[in-house]
């Protein structure tokens, strides 16, 4: 039997800490459950299964029941995170007498961040945000081709670009989202396409968040990994980047399924020092913290970026010759 949601209350809630005016602090991310994602009702990104957590059905009245919920664990936190799994800016998902009712609730904040795909970030939705806004989008990879058919991301770098420059004429700030390997990308170019979308992204944001592709139920990415034709990112590839990224705006990482199976992971035995790495780094802006020490497994993954480099696919190489299923 199928359990009824709860569209009374909010998808989820924690607390965890961030970075605002350049200090760390307390933080709570508030995820609504709203009526979904624009896109992913045209089938949405390859790699996004964000569309479990909406319902068509959410009332104006059932968001502000949520928000009711969230009010009941706000300490205060400084850093307030409203996330929709999918656009805070699109009047359809978040009404604009809630979200008005939403700033006001949290008007004491320092700090709000918010997501939304370009189409929504105007300069009409934007007048009605705090100057403390943040809007994060997902723009995933710089090379259109990736975003394309990669991603299926349904939007060019030409309409990032464009909200970038709406977001600064505001004086709001931008944190941009870019994946780690998407599909159809092997190893190595997976690590060179988020080497150039870090450079090209960080002449628009004020922060990066690097994510590594997770595999997320009911999702593309979920069938190309069950059939052996996707392995999420190696630790190493994640290192690997942040390590080579040129002084910018704050990079960070914080991996969902980091260590897992369906996550970006190692061998298991050195996947808990990395992630504690990248999240010190995330932070500290400090190479030296990124400096881990080597593990076995490493050579695993020197030949998998060799393999899939020369026998040029993007499938999980190590399972397929394991297989037998290429010689
Ligand atoms: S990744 Fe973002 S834009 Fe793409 S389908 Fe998911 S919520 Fe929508
Ligand atoms: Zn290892």
């Amino acid at each position: 039997m199928v359990r009824k949601r709860d569209l009374d209350r909010p998808e989820a809630l924690w607390k965890e800490t961030d970075m605002s005016r350049g200090r760390q602090v307390d933080a709570m991310v508030l995820i609504l459950r709203t009526q979904g994602c624009s896109w992913s009702r045209s089938g949405g990104c390859n790699m996004c299964g964000y569309n479990t957590a909406s319902d068509s059905e959410v009332t104006e009245a059932q968001l502000l029941s949520q928000l009711d919920s969230a009010m009941e664990r706000y300490d205060g936190e400084p850093f307030v995170k409203v996330y929709t799994s999918g656009s805070f800016l699109d009047e359809r998902e978040i009404p604009a007498p809630f979200r008005d009712e939403l700033l006001q609730r949290f008007s004491s904040a320092e700090r709000l961040l918010v997501e939304s795909r370009p189409e929504f970030i105007t300069p009409d939705s934007l007048s009605a945000m705090p100057a403390a806004t943040t809007v994060a989008i997902g723009l995933e990879s710089s090379d259109d081709e990736v975003l394309r058919h990669s991603v299926r991301k349904g939007f060019t770098t030409a309409d990032f670009v464009r909200s970038a420059e709406a977001l600064k004429e505001e004086g709001m700030m931008l944190r941009s989202y870019l994946l780690l390997k998407p599909p159809f990308l092997n190893e190595a170019a997976a690590i060179d396409d988020a080497k150039s979308s870090i450079s090209f992204a960080s002449s628009y944001s004020d922060e990066i968040s690097l994510n590594p592709v997770n595999v997320q139920r009911g999702t593309l990415v979920e069938r190309l990994w069950k059939r052996g034709d996707y392995r999420p990112p190696w630790l190493w590839s994640l290192l690997e980047v942040m390590m080579n990224a040129a002084p910018g705006p704050r990079l960070m990482s914080s991996p969902s399924g980091g260590g897992s199976r369906r996550g970006v992971h190692n061998c298991g035995e050195c996947d808990a020092k990395i992630l504690e790495a990248v999240r010190a780094f995330s932070f500290s802006q400090r190479p030296e913290d990124l400096e881990v020490g080597g593990c076995t497994c490493r050579k695993g993954w020197a030949r998998s970026l060799q393999d899939g480099a020369r026998l040029q696919t993007a499938v999980d190489t190590d399972r397929h010759l394991d297989d037998g299923l290429i010689i």
